[in-house]
């Protein structure tokens, strides 16, 4: 069982926190349910993306291989409650810019990815666009009708849910939800055409207005919003497969939806572990689906929104983001903003501290034995509370304590600069890598940041430290910073940012 993970993560579809069971050799996959690109990415989204992140991050780190699959929905949403008469997000968006719906796609993908790409996120290993995979939607609901888990009416293709409930009762997430659903949905929805109001449509019918149309059995339509994100997942993934993930508002109808898609479809309970993150609160407000509250990322980063004092480091935004427990809530105002960048600027400054600590191998005030193991066992927490359900902000809590037992360290003269090498190579280590390969923070290019880096550079050249050279120079290749030596002979240098 060696093998096999630690990590702990909670199931929102069994409720428990559960080890995660597979091996090194497997390869994993994620399927995150991507962004609707009709308009600015904001920070509703910036969460999903991060949390995702750090979760595909963590599990490489540990050495395991994941497929991490994240769609872009470029088709007409259809959601159990639209208006059928209502026109969809890009269309809108279309008309409003008076382009075509793929233009709006490809406008907001490109600003979509160019925000991500600020956030260090990484990005997906594959992205398919609901549009590119018409084919196989067509495929899966012919597969459904066949079963006679989906029925065809007036060009339009409805999901036979009470059959499904019949036959899979006990594998739903929200089996009351639904029951509200249907005495709210009898009163609202007009939609004759449905055998139950349960009922979802699988492909719509496209009228005379609607722009993005495409050919079918059935007459000329789109295709649904659950459909699409149940096809894409078992075409790249395989059914079953390991994680899906999204946002907790997507848990109903969305994935209610897909997964009695998925389950009717192959006979197989589809996804072992389903992830669910909290929802943005803007100023303590939800953000709405008018996105009349909801604040983009690009205006945070510059400054540019009448709530926001500043502009915000995209860092400050990803910090914001990991300080809450990825289930949790998460706040979203200047203020929260602000305790977020005082905290990366301490995680930061943890990261200066160290560098600039590096022992010289001489030792003037030999450090406790004491000391040092509580400095290791804060160190060793790291993993610890990763693997207890991704829990972000005890992360910080460990990382900063472990600076500020170093300083309290110092007030007795025992400095860190006194620690065997070994020693403060490890914690070190340990420090950098959780700060920029699993929290994924970039280093500020600061001038403070580049006279320690440099300063550090030089004194290993001194030394003929060839390891810690290479070390520095990689670390700030990543930055885009590149250290060249002027003359060979002498340790001076210059750097040239990118
Ligand atoms: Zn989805």
């Amino acid at each position: 069982m060696e093998n096999y993970i630690s990590t702990k993560l909670y199931n929102t579809l069994t409720k428990r926190l559960e080890p995660l069971l597979f091996s090194k050799e497997e390869k994993i996959g994620l399927y995150v349910c991507g962004p609707t690109v009709y308009s600015d990415p904001h920070i509703g989204h910036a969460r999903s993306a991060v949390v995702f992140d750090l979760l595909v991050r963590y599990l490489r780190y540990l050495n395991y291989k994941v497929c991490y699959v994240r769609n872009i929905t470029d088709v007409g949403h259809l959601t159990a409650n639209q208006n059928e008469n209502e026109e969809d997000k890009i269309i809108r968006s279309a008309k409003k810019e008076q382009i075509l719906p793929m233009e709006v796609v490809q406008k907001y993908t490109l600003r979509y990815h160019d925000a991500l790409e600020k956030l260090a996120v990484i990005p997906a290993d594959i992205e398919p666009r609901a549009s590119a995979h018409i084919p196989e939607q067509i495929a899966w609901i012919e597969k459904l009708i066949k079963k006679n888990y989906a029925y065809v009416v007036n060009g339009s293709v409805y999901f036979r849910s009470q059959k499904y409930r019949q036959k899979y009762a006990n594998v739903t997430f929200f089996k009351q939800k639904i029951e509200k659903l249907t005495e709210s949905e009898e009163k609202k929805i007009k939609n004759r055409e449905k055998e139950s109001p349960l009922d979802f449509a699988l492909w719509k019918l496209a009228p005379p207005q609607h722009l993005m149309r495409w050919d079918s059995p059935w007459g000329v339509g789109f295709p649904g919003w659950h459909t699409e994100c149940a096809v894409m997942a078992s075409h790249y993934l395989g059914i079953p497969f390991y994680f899906h993930g999204g946002g907790h508002d997507l848990c109903f109808p969305h994935h209610e939806c897909e997964i009695a898609q998925m389950h009717s479809h192959s006979n197989i309970a589809p996804v072992k572990h389903w992830i669910h993150h909290g929802l943005v609160l803007v100023n303590g407000v939800k953000i709405s689906k008018s996105l009349a509250n909801a604040v983009s990322l690009h205006n945070i980063f510059r400054g540019n929104h009448s709530t926001l004092r500043q502009a915000y480091n995209p860092m400050v935004v990803r910090y914001l983001i990991l300080q809450s427990h990825y289930r949790k809530g998460m706040q979203f105002s200047n203020q929260a903003l602000q305790i977020a960048k005082k905290g990366y600027e301490k995680l930061v400054n943890g990261w200066f501290y160290l560098l600039q600590n590096k022992p010289t191998g001489i030792i003037n005030n030999t450090v406790p034995s004491t000391a040092i193991d509580r400095l290791l066992q804060i160190t060793n927490s790291f993993s610890t509370i990763l693997n207890s359900d991704l829990h972000t902000p005890k992360l910080f809590v460990a990382m900063f304590n472990l600076i500020s037992n170093m300083r309290k360290m110092e007030k007795k003269n025992i400095s860190i600069i006194n620690l065997p090498v070994q020693i403060w190579e490890k914690i070190a280590n340990n420090y950098i890598r959780f700060f920029q390969d699993i929290l994924g923070f970039r280093i500020p290019k600061t001038p403070k940041m580049l006279n320690i880096a440099l300063s550090w550079y030089q004194q290993a050249k001194k030394n003929k430290e060839n390891s810690t050279i290479d070390r520095i120079r990689s670390l700030l290749q990543k930055e885009n910073i590149h250290i060249e030596d002027r003359i060979k002979s002498d340790h001076s240098w210059r750097y040239s940012i990118t």
